[in-house]
């Protein structure tokens, strides 16, 4: 892949850049941390890339986008990752719900939800993990039962995030016990305000960070036209929607490693920590091989090949992430421990190998789809 900057690349990027100029405050980056906090502002931020067509640049006019081709969208999807741009209050709506959405729903699904989830209007919530089927999706029990034109909803749901602030659901139920573990799975648009529904909090040491939640369904009724994709294809929906999530992951992790990368820099020039100089060359050494394999994956893609460096990448960039903050904690030295914005930061990467599939998950499936290896 060529990676010098075509004209329509410069052309969009500084479109770009210039939106962002006006939308930012000057001291956004000295304040990256209280505007990190700043959900109003988060939200103002994803309404105002929804109207200026920079939210999925990708899609068309109306939908947040302008119809980008995939190598202006990454010069976007980069810059913005470049410039540390607010994240999206409602990650896992944009992210993984809408082209979820957008793939399998029918047309009146798609006309009803997608433009007040793409507006931050109507937040989202994902209903996948269960207490014992977190990385084992296969195996979980939240039961629908259909009774003519309803389906009645039975089960528990875990580590939902921002379900107590969200609207919708996309939920994932067994509805053919007798199907083998990947097949009889049904995903649902529940309604979380619905009767028989009960959200809980889960107490987290960091208040700050997005809430996480159980999710409680007893005898919720769900109307036929709820089903998203067919009837016992959930597992396809999953798939496709966390495609989408994988894909993207690599340039938000390499975002937070660029800014980690910054922050161990001028630590290291104010504390004179020459000694985690070498640290410090792995790490960078680690970005540019990420940026550079993601680069290789989109020239994949670009050949309509679907890429086996997605997989790595995920891995790759959520373990570097979390040793590139770990590093900026070692070259703050004990004035660590008083800043909050580094603490949380250090928090947020321990989730990266969490989330999206684990990194011991993911190794998994490197050694079954890439290399070939035999099932363990
Ligand atoms: C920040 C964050 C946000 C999340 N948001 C959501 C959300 O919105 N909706 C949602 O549904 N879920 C969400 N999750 C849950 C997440 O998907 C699960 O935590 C993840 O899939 C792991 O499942 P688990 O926690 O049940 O761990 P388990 O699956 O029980 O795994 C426990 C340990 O065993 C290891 N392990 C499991 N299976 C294997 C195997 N076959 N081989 C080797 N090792 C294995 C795992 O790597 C892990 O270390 C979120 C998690 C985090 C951290």
């Amino acid at each position: 892949m060529d990676i010098t900057e075509t004209p329509a690349q410069r052309e969009v990027r500084e479109r770009y850049t210039a939106w962002l100029d006006d939308f930012l405050p000057d001291d956004y980056l000295a304040r990256y941390h209280e505007h990190r906090l700043d959900w109003a502002f988060r939200r103002a931020h994803q309404r105002d890339a929804f109207e200026a067509g920079w939210l999925v640049p990708q899609w068309e006019p109306g939908l947040g986008g302008q119809g980008l081709d995939h190598l202006e969208t990454l010069t976007i999807r980069l810059e913005s990752a470049r410039r540390a741009a607010p994240k999206l209050p409602n990650i896992q709506g944009v992210g993984v719900v809408a082209p979820g959405l957008r793939e399998h729903g029918t047309p009146e699904q798609i006309d009803r939800y997608l433009v007040p989830l793409l507006r931050g209007d109507e937040w989202w919530a994902l209903g996948m993990s269960e207490p014992g089927a977190g990385s084992d999706f296969g195996s979980i029990r939240t039961r629908a039962v259909r009774h003519g034109d309803t389906w009645v909803v039975n089960g528990q749901k875990i580590w939902t995030t921002q379900a107590d602030q969200s609207r919708y659901a996309t939920l994932y139920c067994r509805t053919d016990p007798a199907a083998p573990k990947h097949r009889g799975i049904t995903c649902f648009i529940a309604d979380l305000t619905a009767p028989g529904v009960t959200i809980r909090r889960i107490r987290s040491s960091e208040d700050s960070l997005e809430s996480f939640c159980e999710v409680f369904f007893d005898d919720v009724e769900l109307r036929a036209d709820a089903v998203l994709g067919a009837v016992d294809d959930g597992w396809n929906v999953a798939m496709s929607s966390l495609d989408h999530e994988r894909d993207m992951i690599w340039i938000m992790n390499w975002v937070e490693i660029e800014r980690g990368l910054a922050h161990v820099r001028s630590s290291m020039l104010e504390h004179r920590r020459d000694d985690l100089l070498v640290d410090l060359g792995r790490r960078l050494a680690d970005a540019e091989a990420i940026r550079m394999t993601g680069y290789r994956a989109v020239t994949n893609e670009l050949r309509g090949e679907r890429s086996p460096e997605f997989l790595i990448l995920k891995l790759f960039g959520s373990e570097s992430l979390q040793q590139v903050w770990e590093l900026a904690i070692q070259a703050a030295g004990p004035g660590a421990v008083t800043d909050p914005g580094l603490l949380l930061e250090d928090f947020d990467a321990l989730a990266a190998t969490l989330y999206g599939g684990t990194s011991e998950v993911q190794r998994n499936i490197i050694g079954e789809r890439a290399l070939g290896l035999p099932k363990g």
